[in-house]
């Protein structure tokens, strides 16, 4: 089995449209400072990066899913120029009404993704920008890091918090690494780490 990092789009990767705006052509995508080292590092743990984004702009007709496609197709490439690895994206192309199985904050997307990449999600975290985000990844069985622009603003269900992917990902390998390993006992300061699960270090067989 895999494990994941499941990013949000925009806020994430790359800078968000403003309010009630979407971004429909590549060239209104800015990809955010530290992005590609951060899923360099992804990559470099093994986790497999896939994004996950709600997309209502192609129900809303402003853009087709190929022309969707290809801006992610853009996007994946001119993050490859950078050494990062971006190994799937889902998106939810619907509408808030009627609901459908995919858009977060429901967990469709992330259960696909694990289906088709064998995840464990359990052992895979969510990073988005908004509490939807925060509530997929929990609703998948994943951990999950918010993304805050104000550290004095911040959601109380994601288990870390940070100020950018950079960080979060800092953060997830910090997280990742304080946990205890098989056999090895649990350091002491270990249950200084946040929000530790029952679940964790009682699945380490790969
Ligand atoms: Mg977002
Ligand atoms: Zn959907």
């Amino acid at each position: 089995m895999n494990r994941a990092a499941f990013l949000d789009r925009d806020g994430v990767i790359n800078r968000k449209a403003r309010e009630g705006e979407y971004l429909t052509r590549w060239e209104e995508i800015e990809i955010l400072p530290g992005v590609a080292r951060a899923i360099g590092l992804l990559n470099l743990a093994d986790f497999r990066v896939i994004v996950v984004s709600n997309q209502r702009c192609v129900a809303k007709g402003l853009i087709t899913s190929s022309e969707l496609e290809a801006m992610h197709r853009r996007m994946c490439a001119a993050l490859a120029n950078e050494g990062a690895s971006v190994d799937a994206i889902y998106y939810c192309p619907h509408e808030i009404q009627p609901p459908c199985s995919c858009r977060k904050p429901g967990p469709g997307m992330l259960l696909t993704a694990a289906n088709e990449h064998e995840i464990d999600l359990n052992e895979s975290w969510m990073v988005g920008d908004s509490d939807i985000d925060i509530a997929a990844g929990i609703s998948a069985g994943c951990r999950t890091v918010r993304l805050v622009s104000d550290r004095e603003n911040i959601d109380g269900r994601a288990d870390l918090t940070a100020t950018s992917l950079l960080e979060a990902t800092q953060r997830i390998l910090a997280f990742e690494t304080s946990l205890p390993v098989l056999a090895r006992p649990i350091p002491q300061g270990a249950s200084a780490a946040p929000n530790q699960r029952a679940k964790i270090g009682s699945s380490q067989g790969e």
